[in-house]
Protein backbone atom coordinates (compact mmCIF):
# COMPACT_ATOMS: atom_id res chain seq x y z
CA UNK A 1 0.00 0.00 0.00
CA UNK A 2 1.57 3.73 -1.22
CA UNK A 3 2.35 5.07 2.49
CA UNK A 4 0.38 7.78 3.68
CA UNK A 5 2.88 10.27 3.60
CA UNK A 6 1.97 9.98 0.08
CA UNK A 7 -1.70 10.05 -0.42
CA UNK A 8 -3.54 13.71 0.17
CA UNK A 9 -6.55 14.61 -0.52
CA UNK A 10 -7.41 15.92 -3.54
CA UNK A 11 -6.71 19.02 -5.08
CA UNK A 12 -9.55 20.59 -6.71
CA UNK A 13 -12.93 20.03 -6.57
CA UNK A 14 -12.90 18.27 -10.18
CA UNK A 15 -10.69 15.78 -9.03
CA UNK A 16 -12.57 15.00 -6.00
CA UNK A 17 -15.45 14.53 -7.80
CA UNK A 18 -13.46 11.84 -10.72
CA UNK A 19 -11.92 9.68 -7.52
CA UNK A 20 -15.64 9.56 -6.02
CA UNK A 21 -16.92 8.72 -9.38
CA UNK A 22 -15.05 5.48 -9.74
CA UNK A 23 -14.74 4.84 -6.52
CA UNK A 24 -19.00 4.60 -6.67
CA UNK A 25 -17.85 2.13 -9.86
CA UNK A 26 -15.16 0.14 -8.07
CA UNK A 27 -17.93 -3.37 -8.19
CA UNK A 28 -18.29 -2.56 -11.71
CA UNK A 29 -14.43 -2.33 -12.11
CA UNK A 30 -14.40 -5.45 -9.78
CA UNK A 31 -17.08 -7.31 -12.03
CA UNK A 32 -14.94 -6.57 -15.67
CA UNK A 33 -11.62 -7.77 -13.99
CA UNK A 34 -13.33 -11.23 -13.03
CA UNK A 35 -15.21 -11.30 -16.67
CA UNK A 36 -11.60 -10.80 -17.78
CA UNK A 37 -10.01 -13.12 -15.50
CA UNK A 38 -12.18 -15.93 -15.48
CA UNK A 39 -11.65 -16.39 -19.48
CA UNK A 40 -8.00 -18.04 -19.15
CA UNK A 41 -5.94 -17.18 -21.98
CA UNK A 42 -2.08 -18.79 -22.42
CA UNK A 43 -0.47 -17.22 -25.39
CA UNK A 44 -0.28 -20.53 -27.25
CA UNK A 45 -3.56 -21.42 -27.27
CA UNK A 46 -5.70 -19.44 -30.48
CA UNK A 47 -9.01 -20.71 -29.26
CA UNK A 48 -9.08 -19.84 -25.41
CA UNK A 49 -7.40 -16.30 -26.44
CA UNK A 50 -9.82 -15.42 -28.93
CA UNK A 51 -12.17 -16.29 -26.56
CA UNK A 52 -11.02 -13.38 -24.37
CA UNK A 53 -10.89 -11.26 -27.49
CA UNK A 54 -14.21 -11.91 -28.65
CA UNK A 55 -15.69 -11.08 -25.12
CA UNK A 56 -13.51 -7.64 -24.60
CA UNK A 57 -14.56 -6.65 -27.87
CA UNK A 58 -18.40 -6.96 -26.75
CA UNK A 59 -17.00 -4.29 -24.49
CA UNK A 60 -15.92 -2.09 -26.13
CA UNK A 61 -18.74 -2.62 -29.17
CA UNK A 62 -20.84 -1.38 -25.84
CA UNK A 63 -18.64 1.86 -25.61
CA UNK A 64 -19.46 2.76 -29.06
CA UNK A 65 -16.02 1.65 -30.34
CA UNK A 66 -15.20 0.57 -33.96
CA UNK A 67 -13.97 -2.78 -33.76
CA UNK A 68 -11.13 -3.93 -35.84
CA UNK A 69 -9.89 -7.59 -36.11
CA UNK A 70 -6.56 -8.36 -37.25
CA UNK A 71 -6.36 -12.28 -37.60
CA UNK A 72 -3.14 -14.27 -36.58
CA UNK A 73 -2.84 -17.59 -38.07
CA UNK A 74 -0.40 -19.56 -34.81
CA UNK A 75 -1.93 -16.98 -32.31
CA UNK A 76 -5.40 -15.16 -31.33
CA UNK A 77 -6.32 -12.39 -33.38
CA UNK A 78 -5.41 -9.02 -32.28
CA UNK A 79 -8.11 -6.39 -31.71
CA UNK A 80 -7.92 -2.67 -32.28
CA UNK A 81 -10.78 -0.45 -31.29
CA UNK A 82 -11.43 3.33 -32.25
CA UNK A 83 -13.14 6.02 -31.36
CA UNK A 84 -13.75 9.39 -32.42
CA UNK A 85 -13.24 12.21 -30.56
CA UNK A 86 -14.89 15.77 -30.40
CA UNK A 87 -11.43 17.49 -31.79
CA UNK A 88 -9.87 16.04 -35.03
CA UNK A 89 -6.18 15.06 -34.79
CA UNK A 90 -4.11 11.92 -33.80
CA UNK A 91 -5.47 9.40 -31.57
CA UNK A 92 -4.06 8.63 -28.72
CA UNK A 93 -3.07 5.08 -28.14
CA UNK A 94 -4.09 2.40 -25.38
CA UNK A 95 -2.04 -0.67 -25.83
CA UNK A 96 -2.05 -3.49 -24.02
CA UNK A 97 -2.78 -7.25 -24.27
CA UNK A 98 -5.17 -10.03 -23.46
CA UNK A 99 -2.37 -13.42 -23.59
CA UNK A 100 -1.47 -14.51 -20.06
CA UNK A 101 1.99 -16.97 -19.35
CA UNK A 102 -0.75 -19.07 -17.49
CA UNK A 103 -1.56 -22.46 -18.73
CA UNK A 104 -5.57 -23.47 -18.82
CA UNK A 105 -6.77 -25.07 -15.81
CA UNK A 106 -4.64 -22.60 -13.73
CA UNK A 107 -7.74 -20.88 -12.38
CA UNK A 108 -8.31 -24.39 -10.52
CA UNK A 109 -5.71 -23.79 -8.01
CA UNK A 110 -5.12 -20.00 -8.81
CA UNK A 111 -9.02 -18.82 -8.48
CA UNK A 112 -10.20 -14.87 -8.83
CA UNK A 113 -10.62 -14.26 -5.62
CA UNK A 114 -11.06 -11.08 -3.18
CA UNK A 115 -9.46 -11.14 0.11
CA UNK A 116 -8.91 -8.24 1.78
CA UNK A 117 -8.08 -5.74 -0.72
CA UNK A 118 -6.75 -7.95 -2.11
CA UNK A 119 -7.96 -9.04 -5.94
CA UNK A 120 -6.36 -12.84 -7.56
CA UNK A 121 -6.41 -14.83 -9.98
CA UNK A 122 -3.77 -15.47 -12.97
CA UNK A 123 -3.06 -12.56 -15.31
CA UNK A 124 -5.55 -9.97 -13.12
CA UNK A 125 -2.37 -7.53 -12.45
CA UNK A 126 -0.50 -8.76 -16.36
CA UNK A 127 -2.76 -7.33 -17.42
CA UNK A 128 -6.13 -7.96 -17.44
CA UNK A 129 -7.09 -5.05 -14.64
CA UNK A 130 -5.56 -2.88 -17.36
CA UNK A 131 -7.91 -3.82 -20.14
CA UNK A 132 -10.71 -3.21 -16.74
CA UNK A 133 -8.82 0.09 -16.39
CA UNK A 134 -9.24 0.81 -20.17
CA UNK A 135 -13.01 0.28 -20.62
CA UNK A 136 -13.81 2.26 -17.72
CA UNK A 137 -11.96 5.00 -18.33
CA UNK A 138 -13.52 5.59 -21.80
CA UNK A 139 -16.72 4.92 -20.26
CA UNK A 140 -15.78 8.03 -17.98
CA UNK A 141 -15.15 10.19 -20.74
CA UNK A 142 -18.12 9.74 -22.38
CA UNK A 143 -20.42 9.98 -19.23
CA UNK A 144 -18.18 13.03 -18.68
CA UNK A 145 -18.03 14.92 -21.72
CA UNK A 146 -20.65 13.02 -24.06
CA UNK A 147 -18.34 11.95 -26.16
CA UNK A 148 -14.81 11.61 -26.27
CA UNK A 149 -12.80 14.44 -25.90
CA UNK A 150 -9.76 12.70 -28.70
CA UNK A 151 -9.76 10.11 -31.32
CA UNK A 152 -8.48 7.25 -29.31
CA UNK A 153 -7.14 3.50 -30.49
CA UNK A 154 -7.23 0.93 -28.08
CA UNK A 155 -4.76 -1.96 -29.50
CA UNK A 156 -5.04 -5.51 -27.33
CA UNK A 157 -2.44 -8.34 -28.35
CA UNK A 158 -2.39 -11.59 -28.12
CA UNK A 159 1.17 -12.64 -28.05
CA UNK A 160 3.30 -10.13 -25.80
CA UNK A 161 4.16 -12.90 -23.49
CA UNK A 162 6.18 -14.66 -25.86
CA UNK A 163 7.90 -11.93 -27.97
CA UNK A 164 4.81 -10.18 -30.05
CA UNK A 165 6.00 -11.81 -33.44
CA UNK A 166 2.66 -11.61 -35.16
CA UNK A 167 1.69 -8.70 -33.72
CA UNK A 168 4.73 -6.44 -33.77
CA UNK A 169 4.07 -4.66 -37.33
CA UNK A 170 0.32 -3.39 -36.39
CA UNK A 171 1.63 -2.24 -32.98
CA UNK A 172 4.34 0.07 -34.79
CA UNK A 173 1.78 1.16 -37.51
CA UNK A 174 -0.41 2.37 -35.13
CA UNK A 175 1.65 4.24 -32.81
CA UNK A 176 3.32 5.87 -35.82
CA UNK A 177 -0.33 7.71 -36.24
CA UNK A 178 -0.58 8.38 -32.48
CA UNK A 179 -0.01 11.35 -30.75
CA UNK A 180 1.26 9.24 -27.35
CA UNK A 181 0.83 5.61 -26.75
CA UNK A 182 0.03 4.77 -23.05
CA UNK A 183 1.16 1.04 -22.29
CA UNK A 184 -1.66 -0.30 -19.23
CA UNK A 185 0.58 -2.81 -18.43
CA UNK A 186 1.21 -3.31 -14.43
CA UNK A 187 2.68 -0.33 -12.21
CA UNK A 188 5.37 -0.54 -11.02
CA UNK A 189 5.84 -1.47 -6.76
CA UNK A 190 2.96 -1.26 -4.79
CA UNK A 191 3.60 2.40 -4.79
CA UNK A 192 2.22 2.46 -8.58
CA UNK A 193 5.02 4.15 -10.50
CA UNK A 194 4.90 4.31 -13.93
CA UNK A 195 7.77 2.85 -16.19
CA UNK A 196 9.84 5.52 -17.84
CA UNK A 197 12.24 3.30 -19.35
CA UNK A 198 12.66 -0.29 -20.13
CA UNK A 199 15.90 -2.34 -21.37
CA UNK A 200 15.75 -3.70 -24.27
CA UNK A 201 16.09 -7.61 -24.67
CA UNK A 202 18.52 -9.60 -27.05
CA UNK A 203 18.27 -14.14 -27.89
CA UNK A 204 20.98 -15.66 -28.64
CA UNK A 205 22.05 -19.17 -29.36
CA UNK A 206 25.44 -19.99 -29.36
CA UNK A 207 26.00 -23.83 -30.76
CA UNK A 208 29.02 -25.68 -30.72
CA UNK A 209 30.26 -28.54 -32.84
CA UNK A 210 32.93 -30.99 -32.25
CA UNK A 211 33.63 -34.21 -32.53
CA UNK A 212 32.08 -37.76 -30.15
CA UNK A 213 34.83 -40.42 -29.58
CA UNK A 214 34.87 -42.95 -27.13
CA UNK A 215 36.64 -41.68 -23.79
CA UNK A 216 38.87 -44.56 -23.10
CA UNK A 217 39.82 -45.97 -26.47
CA UNK A 218 39.82 -43.17 -28.30
CA UNK A 219 40.07 -40.04 -26.28
CA UNK A 220 42.36 -37.84 -28.60
CA UNK A 221 40.28 -38.29 -31.62
CA UNK A 222 37.75 -36.36 -29.58
CA UNK A 223 37.04 -32.44 -29.85
CA UNK A 224 35.10 -31.80 -26.54
CA UNK A 225 32.49 -29.54 -27.41
CA UNK A 226 31.45 -28.65 -24.07
CA UNK A 227 34.94 -27.62 -22.97
CA UNK A 228 34.48 -25.24 -26.35
CA UNK A 229 31.28 -24.06 -24.95
CA UNK A 230 32.83 -23.50 -21.43
CA UNK A 231 35.62 -21.37 -23.02
CA UNK A 232 32.86 -19.52 -25.08
CA UNK A 233 30.50 -18.80 -21.73
CA UNK A 234 33.71 -16.93 -19.66
CA UNK A 235 34.12 -14.69 -22.57
CA UNK A 236 30.51 -13.92 -23.28
CA UNK A 237 29.82 -13.47 -19.64
CA UNK A 238 32.26 -11.02 -19.56
CA UNK A 239 30.60 -8.82 -22.32
CA UNK A 240 28.47 -7.71 -19.40
CA UNK A 241 28.78 -3.69 -18.54
CA UNK A 242 26.68 -2.95 -15.56
CA UNK A 243 27.72 0.39 -15.97
CA UNK A 244 25.97 0.74 -18.70
CA UNK A 245 23.05 -0.93 -18.38
CA UNK A 246 24.14 -3.94 -20.31
CA UNK A 247 23.71 -7.58 -19.11
CA UNK A 248 24.49 -11.01 -20.81
CA UNK A 249 23.22 -13.90 -18.72
CA UNK A 250 23.59 -17.83 -20.13
CA UNK A 251 20.70 -18.95 -18.88
CA UNK A 252 20.35 -22.39 -20.47
CA UNK A 253 23.27 -24.70 -21.22
CA UNK A 254 23.48 -28.20 -22.68
CA UNK A 255 25.53 -30.83 -24.22
CA UNK A 256 27.13 -34.24 -24.10
CA UNK A 257 25.18 -37.69 -23.83
CA UNK A 258 27.55 -39.91 -21.80
CA UNK A 259 30.12 -39.66 -19.25
CA UNK A 260 32.10 -42.17 -21.77
CA UNK A 261 31.10 -40.15 -24.67
CA UNK A 262 33.78 -37.27 -26.03
CA UNK A 263 30.51 -34.49 -26.19
CA UNK A 264 30.20 -33.37 -29.92
CA UNK A 265 27.45 -31.20 -29.13
CA UNK A 266 27.20 -27.66 -27.00
CA UNK A 267 24.98 -25.36 -26.74
CA UNK A 268 24.19 -22.18 -24.39
CA UNK A 269 20.95 -19.89 -24.82
CA UNK A 270 21.79 -15.87 -24.24
CA UNK A 271 19.95 -13.31 -22.41
CA UNK A 272 21.43 -9.83 -23.72
CA UNK A 273 19.44 -6.65 -21.78
CA UNK A 274 20.44 -3.08 -23.32
CA UNK A 275 19.52 0.25 -22.11
CA UNK A 276 20.57 2.42 -24.86
CA UNK A 277 19.46 1.85 -28.65
CA UNK A 278 23.51 2.27 -29.42
CA UNK A 279 24.61 -0.24 -27.16
CA UNK A 280 22.73 -2.63 -29.68
CA UNK A 281 25.03 -3.28 -33.00
CA UNK A 282 28.27 -3.66 -30.39
CA UNK A 283 26.90 -6.54 -28.40
CA UNK A 284 25.32 -7.80 -31.37
CA UNK A 285 28.59 -7.74 -33.22
CA UNK A 286 30.63 -9.11 -30.16
CA UNK A 287 28.02 -12.21 -30.09
CA UNK A 288 28.74 -12.28 -33.68
CA UNK A 289 32.04 -12.36 -34.00
CA UNK A 290 32.43 -15.18 -31.31
CA UNK A 291 35.27 -17.68 -32.30
CA UNK A 292 36.47 -20.97 -31.44
CA UNK A 293 39.23 -21.36 -29.12
CA UNK A 294 39.90 -24.56 -30.53
CA UNK A 295 40.39 -24.77 -34.27
CA UNK A 296 38.48 -28.11 -34.64
CA UNK A 297 35.42 -26.92 -33.32
CA UNK A 298 32.83 -25.30 -35.49
CA UNK A 299 30.75 -21.75 -33.30
CA UNK A 300 26.96 -21.41 -34.81
CA UNK A 301 25.22 -18.09 -33.20
CA UNK A 302 21.87 -17.21 -34.32
CA UNK A 303 19.25 -15.15 -32.79
CA UNK A 304 19.58 -11.13 -32.41
CA UNK A 305 18.16 -8.06 -30.53
CA UNK A 306 14.21 -8.49 -30.83
CA UNK A 307 13.08 -5.09 -28.82
CA UNK A 308 14.32 -1.65 -28.37
CA UNK A 309 14.98 -0.16 -24.97
CA UNK A 310 12.38 2.41 -24.56
CA UNK A 311 14.35 5.56 -23.32
CA UNK A 312 13.43 7.71 -21.36
CA UNK A 313 13.39 10.83 -24.27
CA UNK A 314 12.64 14.03 -23.89
CA UNK A 315 8.77 13.00 -25.40
CA UNK A 316 8.52 10.28 -22.44
CA UNK A 317 9.87 12.60 -19.57
CA UNK A 318 6.89 15.28 -20.66
CA UNK A 319 4.20 12.57 -20.76
CA UNK A 320 5.24 11.62 -17.55
CA UNK A 321 4.90 15.24 -15.89
CA UNK A 322 1.62 15.42 -16.98
CA UNK A 323 0.79 12.14 -15.54
CA UNK A 324 2.57 13.54 -12.59
CA UNK A 325 0.65 16.76 -12.66
CA UNK A 326 -2.47 14.96 -12.93
CA UNK A 327 -1.94 12.33 -9.96
CA UNK A 328 -0.77 15.61 -7.94
CA UNK A 329 -4.57 17.02 -8.53
CA UNK A 330 -5.65 13.72 -7.59
CA UNK A 331 -3.96 13.99 -4.54
CA UNK A 332 -0.41 11.07 -4.88
CA UNK A 333 3.00 11.53 -5.49
CA UNK A 334 3.37 9.53 -8.77
CA UNK A 335 6.96 8.13 -9.23
CA UNK A 336 8.75 6.22 -11.93
CA UNK A 337 10.58 3.05 -12.13
CA UNK A 338 13.66 2.20 -15.05
CA UNK A 339 12.95 -1.48 -15.50
CA UNK A 340 14.63 -4.59 -17.03
CA UNK A 341 11.84 -6.11 -18.39
CA UNK A 342 10.70 -5.29 -21.82
CA UNK A 343 6.82 -4.75 -23.41
CA UNK A 344 5.04 -4.03 -26.14
CA UNK A 345 6.06 0.03 -25.15
CA UNK A 346 9.42 -0.86 -26.13
CA UNK A 347 8.04 -1.05 -29.88
CA UNK A 348 6.90 2.57 -30.36
CA UNK A 349 9.08 4.13 -28.02
CA UNK A 350 11.79 2.80 -30.07
CA UNK A 351 9.76 5.07 -33.32
CA UNK A 352 10.45 8.08 -31.16
CA UNK A 353 6.68 8.08 -29.97
CA UNK A 354 5.88 9.41 -27.08
CA UNK A 355 5.15 6.57 -24.46
CA UNK A 356 4.79 5.98 -21.22
CA UNK A 357 4.85 2.65 -19.54
CA UNK A 358 3.18 0.97 -16.38
CA UNK A 359 -0.37 2.49 -16.15
CA UNK A 360 -2.14 -0.42 -15.48
CA UNK A 361 -3.23 -2.06 -11.94
CA UNK A 362 -0.89 -1.63 -8.69
CA UNK A 363 -0.07 -4.74 -7.30
CA UNK A 364 2.44 -7.93 -7.30
CA UNK A 365 3.39 -11.27 -8.52
CA UNK A 366 2.94 -10.90 -12.01
CA UNK A 367 3.67 -14.18 -13.46
CA UNK A 368 3.75 -16.15 -10.25
CA UNK A 369 0.95 -17.93 -7.84
CA UNK A 370 0.78 -15.33 -5.59
CA UNK A 371 -0.49 -12.45 -8.94
CA UNK A 372 -3.10 -9.96 -7.50
CA UNK A 373 -4.17 -6.36 -7.77
CA UNK A 374 -4.54 -3.92 -4.76
CA UNK A 375 -8.46 -2.94 -5.30
CA UNK A 376 -8.17 -0.14 -3.34
CA UNK A 377 -6.15 1.19 -5.83
CA UNK A 378 -8.86 1.41 -8.81
CA UNK A 379 -10.57 4.44 -8.87
CA UNK A 380 -7.05 6.68 -8.36
CA UNK A 381 -5.76 4.53 -11.76
CA UNK A 382 -8.73 5.13 -13.32
CA UNK A 383 -8.60 8.68 -12.67
CA UNK A 384 -5.33 8.93 -13.71
CA UNK A 385 -6.07 7.21 -17.26
CA UNK A 386 -8.93 9.48 -17.78
CA UNK A 387 -6.55 12.24 -17.33
CA UNK A 388 -3.86 11.33 -19.38
CA UNK A 389 -6.44 10.12 -22.61
CA UNK A 390 -7.40 14.20 -22.14
CA UNK A 391 -4.08 15.58 -21.61
CA UNK A 392 -1.82 13.35 -23.50
CA UNK A 393 0.07 14.35 -26.87
CA UNK A 394 -1.92 17.77 -26.51
ZN1 LIG B 1 2.21 -7.71 -19.57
Amino acid sequence: MPSPKKILPPSSPEAERRLAYFTGRRDQLISTIRDLVEIESPSDNKAAVDCVSAAVAQKFAALGGALKVHPAKDFGNHLQVDFAGKSAGKPVLLLGHYDTVYPLGTLATMPCRIVGDKMTGPGVLDMKSGIALMLHSIAALKDWHDELPRPVTVLLVSDEEVGSDSSRAITEALARKAAAVLVIEPSYGLEGAVKTARKGVGEYQVKVNGKASHAGLDFQKGVNAIVELAGQIEKITAFTDLKRGLTVNVGIINGGSRTNVVPAQAAAQVDVRIARLKDAAGIDKKMRSLRPFNRKCRLEVTGGINRPPMERTSGVAALYAKAVAIARDLGWKLGEAAVGGGSDGNFTAGLGIPTLDGLGGVGDGAHAAHEHILISELPRRAALLAGLIEAAGM
